[in-house]
């Protein structure tokens, strides 16, 4: 298991579309550990394989409000089967736009079908943050984040800050 480094925007590689899993092999149950080091690490809830610069359909999530018992789900291949007319609002973060928060209108109810761990098939009924959460990470899976969906201006500035963040981060002082 390791901590690997979080790419943030702007960076192409999160525009990338992930390519499905074939099989949940030992390679993959190494991915989403490594993976949910990482998102644990960065004190995140959900992680997608692409933020770490793997292009395949692999999700570590963990809601739980809990911080002595971890309760990690993990998510391959999602694909959405139901999505609610009924939309909720969330205020979204995420751990590859550090320090940006938004509101968010997305289905508040959804249905998702996956492979899981051990690459049995699941379906997961979910709602509230659950499947706010799950609608987030599988938009990764598409290269979509959730500042696409602010306005042209709102989203222009939230990239203009994480630029000058990351030119600082080159910056030696001495
Ligand atoms: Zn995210």
């Amino acid at each position: 298991m390791a901590v690997k480094t979080i790419i943030t925007e702007p960076n192409k590689i999160l525009r990338q579309v992930s390519k499905p899993v074939a099989m949940v092999s030992e390679s993959e149950q190494k991915l989403m550990d490594d993976m949910l080091d990482t998102m644990y690490a960065a004190k995140g809830i959900g992680l997608a394989a692409i933020q770490i610069g793997i292009p395949k359909r692999v999700i570590v999530m963990d809601i739980s409000k809990d911080q002595d018992k971890n309760e990690p789900m993990y998510f391959v291949n999602p694909i959405i089967k139901n999505k609610n007319i009924e939309k909720s609002i969330y205020e979204e973060g995420c751990l590859s736009v550090p320090g940006q928060f938004a509101e968010v209108e997305r289905p508040s109810k959804c249905e998702v079908e996956y492979l899981d761990y051990h690459g049995q098939k699941k379906i997961l009924k979910a709602e509230g943050l659950l499947a706010t959460c799950i609608q987030h990470e599988m938009d990764h899976l598409e290269g979509i984040l959730f500042i696409d969906y602010l306005s042209k201006l709102k989203k222009s500035m939230i990239i203009k800050k994480l630029s000058k963040l990351k030119n600082n981060e080159d910056r030696v002082v001495l």
